[in-house]
């Protein structure tokens, strides 16, 4: 039997803590917060009673039946599709973009036939190589779509013009050519009853693991441990000698009433004027419960200052050079990998985060018992 650690209760460090313990193996796992679960923690409200998620909406959603097998031994997941509103020029369309927005914006009653003619008449395509997040939208959509659905927010969340941003981050035509308006292609969507945390409550719920919340973990404990594994941020694990990676931190804004505020769980605010990207009604999140008050978010994007929680990774190329030499630093390190959304830098959905700390967890268990050296990273986060 072996003491191992994982730095983290998101479900990173829980979905490997389990695995390990099942194994046979002892886990001590460690938060710096006073809950589980990440940044996936969801609680009830006590004046509304709505359960809200403390660190933004999360709608689970993969096409991963593994994962998906796995988390409904913890949970019963409920029916849910994700359907976004935006507010744009004081008009409220569908999103994503399909052809009952095409109609409404333009005015028309176009076939999808037609409605796709016409968004090609729109794109330019003069653009034959777009470099720019801008570029690539003008030649997808043409300007009026562009500057009504994507201009405002992205500069908005990113902090910075579209003319700045890689035209990677808008790979597929953002478009459907019917009335869908499903926000995910995936098989499975769905909102877990009680809520994630819950779900992460019930992985850690096992003989062989403890769970110690407000600790802080630093580098100089590795050593007290036969592995650990490493959910926090990079740069943090280094003290950020090199520097800080950029982020994006969200200002929350609470907006609480009787009744429903705005009708659907996620209206999005497309406009540079207003200040905020988006409001999350969150007991639409959990349309199978009856709550007579409600409780709603502002979205506030901003840079990612010390000492706050850093939400989404810039990546773009100054932040790109900074990650390779941390990545150089923890490939020199011995016993301990980094995982996660934070330990990688990379932006990961639950279901993508769960799948990577399954394969982890099985690697780990596999060369451990082969004796052979175990890497610092189990994904190529660069
Ligand atoms: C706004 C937003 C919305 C999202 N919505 C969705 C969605 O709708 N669907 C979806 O699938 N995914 C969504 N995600 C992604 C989801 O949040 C991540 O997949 C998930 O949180 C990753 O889990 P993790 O365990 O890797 O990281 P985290 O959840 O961040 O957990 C890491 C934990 O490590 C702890 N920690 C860090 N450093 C230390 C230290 N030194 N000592 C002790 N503890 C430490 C932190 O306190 C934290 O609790 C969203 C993400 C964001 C930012």
């Amino acid at each position: 039997m072996c003491d191992f650690l994982a730095v983290g209760a998101g479900f990173s460090g829980a979905v490997i803590a389990r695995s390990l313990a099942n194994a046979g193996h002892t886990v001590s796992v460690v938060d710096s917060r006073l809950h589980i679960a990440g940044n996936c923690h969801t609680e009830r409200d006590p004046q509304s009673g709505v359960m809200v998620h403390r660190y933004g909406p999360h709608i689970f959603h993969t096409d991963n039946e593994q994962v998906w097998d796995y988390l409904n031994q913890f949970t019963t997941f409920m029916p849910y599709t994700n359907r976004v509103k935006t507010t744009s020029g004081g008009k409220v369309y569908s999103l994503p973009i399909n052809l009952l927005t095409i109609n409404q914006f333009f005015g028309k009653a176009m076939s999808p036939a037609e409605a796709q003619s016409f968004i090609e008449e729109q794109a330019d395509l003069s653009i034959e190589d777009p470099q720019t997040f801008e570029e690539q939208a003008l030649r997808f959509v043409g300007k009026d779509l562009y500057e009504a659905f994507f201009k405002g927010y992205t500069q908005k969340q990113w902090g910075c013009s579209p003319t700045q941003l890689p035209a990677s981050i808008l790979k597929r035509l953002p478009v459907r050519f019917n009335y869908d308006d499903n926000y995910f292609f995936h098989k499975y969507q769905g909102m877990p009853r009680d809520g994630y945390t819950a779900i992460v409550e019930r992985i850690l719920d096992h003989p062989n693991i403890s769970v110690r919340l407000g600790t802080q973990f630093s580098r100089a404990q590795v050593k007290d441990y036969d592995h650990v594994f490493y959910s926090g941020p990079i740069d943090g694990y280094f003290d950020y000698d090199l520097g800080r990676l950029g982020y994006r931190t969200l200002d929350f804004r609470e907006i609480r009433t009787e009744g429903d505020f705005q009708g659907c769980a996620v209206m999005n605010y497309g406009d540079e004027s207003v200040p905020y990207t988006r409001i999350a009604e969150h007991k639409h999140f959990s349309p199978w419960e009856q709550h007579d008050k409600t409780i709603c978010f502002e979205e506030h994007s901003r840079a990612c200052e010390e000492g706050e929680i850093p939400y989404y990774p810039i990546r773009l190329t100054e932040e790109q050079a900074m990650l390779r030499d941390y990545v150089d630093k923890a490939r020199r390190e011995a016993g301990v990998s980094f995982v996660g959304r934070l330990g990688t830098y990379r932006y990961l959905d639950m279901d993508v985060t769960i799948a990577e700390a399954l394969e982890a967890s099985e690697r780990f268990l596999t060369l451990r018992e082969q004796r052979e050296t175990i890497p610092s990273f189990f994904v190529e986060p660069i």
